[in-house]
């Protein structure tokens, strides 16, 4: 801190918390190192640059700079791209270039700044601006855009320059909107052992209303245990997103009937007899008699007879087996999950049967108790018990 606030731009340290008393002699090492790989990366854009220009990149044959970059560079096509674009970009930001050499801005930031400051190249096809106004608002923008990286990560910093770029031009902003609405995308695929794989890509909007909707789904519990990380939470908020839409009935019918999950089982794996088969899915995949005996103890069954070599002989109607005058004395006596702590409000919760309905249990409030998903699961599948006590309470056991 040798100089005074007021000092030039580029006189100013680049990372100015590592002269801060917290910072120890290890933690300012890899700052300046890091400072150091900043103003490598300026010099590599630098000279890439030159690189560029001179079409020295077309001696071994190379269509483009980028091409010649990706494979000579060993990146991927996009990051090639990038580091040329963000190159030629920086002739235009003598500011930056500047700052970045004086190790003050990392690559990302420079990257937000190149990429949010491309007045020109975005304006094909709508009112040209005046070639000298976009250079002096770029100008004005950059002192800005510098300023605001010192204290500001680069996802903050493109806020920063998105504001300027909506305020210069607004029309553009909204068709890179648009562009980036026509990037969407989301693959699911099934791995051998059955489970599924989701990646994807959403829009801004898309990704924000998302965002919302797991964020309200994942928070942690009070009967949450570290384990049970956010990454974890957000894979639950996303079935439980798909749970409370497939149970609000307000998805679209096919083949005549609200879209469900339909399980196919055995009276005798209802049962848990020993000995008896797993279930299966519509589509083929096989589920655990206990996974289907907690499906089953809030669900709608339609019973089929079969002749034994599972020829149906007869389809009886779908009911619910908890009927909706008992469902609502139930959250009218558990108001949500009834695990000791748990306070899953009723939407999240299915209807446990203390004993099973399967093994001749009542359907009944003093056999039932409202449990969340997890809670639910940890009396099915990983075999805890539970009691009700006489004055309504759940009491539970581990195995
Ligand atoms: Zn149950
Ligand atoms: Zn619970």
């Amino acid at each position: 801190m040798e100089e005074p606030a007021e000092a030039s731009d580029s006189e100013a340290s680049g990372l100015a918390e590592k002269d801060s008393p917290e910072v120890g002699p290890l933690g300012r090492e890899y700052l300046d190192l890091l400072e150091e790989s900043w103003r490598l990366d300026a010099r590599l854009a630098t000279t890439l640059a030159k690189l560029d220009s001179s079409g020295e990149w077309r001696l071994d044959g190379s269509a483009t700079c980028q091409a010649w970059l990706r494979q000579h560079g060993r990146m991927t096509a996009s990051a090639a791209s990038s580091r040329v674009k963000t190159a030629r970009r920086l002739r235009n930001l003598p500011r930056t270039a500047e700052a970045f050499a004086a190790g003050e801005l990392s690559s990302d930031h420079v990257r937000v700044i190149a990429h949010g400051t491309d007045v020109a190249e975005s304006l094909d096809g709508i009112d040209r601006l005046d070639v000298e106004e976009v250079a002096r608002l770029v100008a004005e923008g950059e002192k800005v855009f510098i300023d605001a990286a010192r204290s500001l990560d680069p996802t903050r910093l493109r806020r920063v320059v998105t504001h300027w770029r909506h305020a210069v031009e607004p029309q553009v902003v909204i068709t890179d909107k648009t562009g980036r609405v026509c990037r969407r995308k989301l693959h699911m695929s099934q791995t051998l052992d059955g489970r599924f794989v989701i990646d994807g890509e959403l829009d801004l909007e898309g990704g924000t209303v998302l965002q919302t909707a797991l964020d309200a789904l994942m928070q942690p519990g009070p009967t949450d245990t570290p384990r049970r990380t956010a990454s974890r939470r957000r894979a639950d908020a996303l079935v439980e997103l798909a749970r409370q839409g497939l149970d609000g009935g307000r998805l679209p019918t096919a083949g005549g009937e609200k879209p469900h999950l339909s399980v196919l089982v055995y009276l005798e794996t209802l049962e848990a007899r020993t000995g008896a088969p797993a279930a299966e899915f519509d589509n083929g995949e096989l589920l655990s008699g206990e996974a289907t005996r907690r499906l089953a103890c809030d669900a709608g069954i339609s019973r089929i007879i079969t002749d034994g070599t599972s020829q149906a002989l007869d389809v009886g109607r779908r009911t619910p087996t908890i009927p909706p005058a008992i469902r609502r004395a139930l959250v009218v006596r558990d108001r949500g999950c009834a695990w000791p702590g748990c306070d899953r409000p009723p939407g999240w919760c299915d209807a446990h049967h203390l004993h099973h309905w399967a093994n001749g249990g009542d359907t009944r409030l003093d056999n039932l108790a409202l449990l969340c998903r997890a809670h639910h699961t940890k009396l099915h599948e990983h075999r805890w018990t539970a009691e009700l006590t006489d004055d309504g309470e759940l009491e539970v056991k581990p195995p």
